[in-house]
């Protein structure tokens, strides 16, 4: 049996994903650019997969490209930026840095 890329949770012979997983990234390409955060998670709630496996899929880095969580993020705090007319473009490797520095700095 394969595991979930994201959640690692049993994803059936043949995929990398799992069903509800599948699902979260569907309403993921719905939601993303549309929506507040918090309007964001309420959306992913509304598939019914639980929220504990939700924080899982969106913190999850299967690519290495950044997790979801930490892209939608760079892609809302980019559009903030445009609106404000600063210009320039958050990475989601960007945001995990400020989110490391703002913990680091906590401790
Ligand atoms: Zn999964």
């Amino acid at each position: 049996m394969c595991k979930c890329i994201y959640c690692a949770a049993s994803s059936g012979f043949i995929g990398r994903v799992c069903a509800d997983c599948k699902k979260l990234l569907a309403r993921v390409q719905e939601l993303r650019g549309k929506v507040s955060f918090g309007q964001f998670l309420d959306g992913l709630e509304q598939t019914g997969v639980p929220r504990d496996k939700i924080l899982r899929f969106l913190t999850a880095d299967p690519d290495g490209k950044g997790s979801i969580q930490d892209q939608v993020t760079a892609e809302m705090t980019s559009e903030l930026m445009k609106v404000m007319g600063i210009s320039g473009r958050q990475s989601a490797d960007e945001v995990k840095r400020i989110r490391d520095t703002l913990a680091k700095e906590s401790e």
